[in-house]
């Protein structure tokens, strides 16, 4: 999440603009674990709800922790703006050298946080301490889902310096709470990552690369739609909110042309491929005698595009029940 900000402010409703929003988050850490091998497949399957709900916290722990938001941004356009981004030094010392600390946290670090939380997960694996495994699994996952969000790589992280003030909760939150029950997130198996910060900083560039796209495709339709049919009233519980109209949201949606599912995809295959390679370099602890039901099999590739698609189809449903969450 990033700094709280007003979604519509001229409805003087305060607004915190969640990753993914709450939605998003937690599918992709629930879909990730169909991605796992069978070795882990059973232990985060017995635990999929609580990796789930818990994708979350670090959103929530902002409110308490001041230390919370640079970790889930890293504001590339800034570097572009000074120095090439891909002269910003990889590695954390390296870059505390050349652009110093304080600068580093003022722009974010969600890379770097990455690095850490598999440095937490791997040796929480060593040690098999499994409230800290599925802790540090659910929140890795959602770091890792922040950094492939396109405007959590800019400065103008709600357009707020365009005019376009609440795209943030609209490109993260509202096209896929709209759209993602047609899309497909079958990413198949999981695979091992020689370089997990190497990985981190992928995920924050392809973001960085596809701000031109969320950015300027929302300028042009804005620029061409109908302005009194661009918002729309919905109830959240008993609340009148004003949103982004669904005639807008599909407009838009086809012309980021699968934007929000690729990187929806992306996230949730690198928080596998997280999770198993912390795994690995745990030495395969095994996890079967952490796991009550040890009949857990892991489906095959076939059943499991069904599975997926049933999971999506309840995730929506319970969005929609649940939507005072937010
Ligand atoms: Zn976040």
């Amino acid at each position: 999440m990033k700094k709280v900000k007003f979604l519509f402010p001229f409805l003087f409703l305060t607004h915190v603009v969640f990753a993914w929003g709450f939605y998003g988050h937690k599918m992709v850490n629930r879909l990730a674990v169909f991605s796992l091998p069978p070795e882990m497949f059973a232990f985060y399957k017995a635990n999929i709800d609580y990796l789930t709900e818990n994708s979350v916290n670090p959103d929530k722990r902002r409110y308490s922790d001041t230390a919370e938001a640079c970790r889930h941004y890293i504001d590339l356009d800034h570097y572009e703006k000074f120095l090439p981004i891909d002269t910003v030094p990889r590695k954390w010392n390296d870059a505390v050298t050349k652009l110093s600390k304080d600068t580093l946290l003022a722009y974010g670090i969600v890379p770097w946080h990455i690095q850490v939380m598999m440095q937490r997960l791997t040796y929480a694996f060593k040690e098999k301490d499994l409230e800290k495994i599925l802790r540090i699994s659910a929140e890795l996952g959602h770091y890792v889902a922040d950094a492939h969000v396109p405007l959590h790589a800019s400065e103008n992280y709600n357009g707020q310096f365009t005019n376009q003030h609440g795209i943030h909760g609209f490109w993260e939150s509202r096209l896929p709470e709209l759209f993602s029950t047609d899309y497909d997130l079958f990413v198949g198996k999981c695979y091992y990552l020689n370089n997990p910060l190497e990985i981190a900083w992928e995920a924050s560039e392809g973001s960085f690369a596809g701000l031109d796209t969320v950015l300027g495709f929302e300028r042009k339709l804005n620029a061409s739609f109908d302005e009194s049919k661009k918002y729309s009233i919905e109830y959240k519980g008993q609340t009148q909110v004003k949103v982004y109209s669904k005639e807008y949201a599909a407009a838009y949606h086809q012309m980021l042309a699968g934007q929000v599912e690729r990187r929806l995809k992306a996230s949730i295959l690198t928080v596998a491929n997280m999770w198993f390679t912390a795994w690995v370099d745990a030495g395969q602890p095994n996890l079967n005698d952490l796991v009550k039901d040890k009949k857990q099999t892991k489906p095959s590739d076939e059943e499991m595009q069904q599975i997926i698609a049933e999971e999506q189809r309840l995730l929506n449903e319970n969005r929609m029940i649940g939507r005072d969450e937010k």
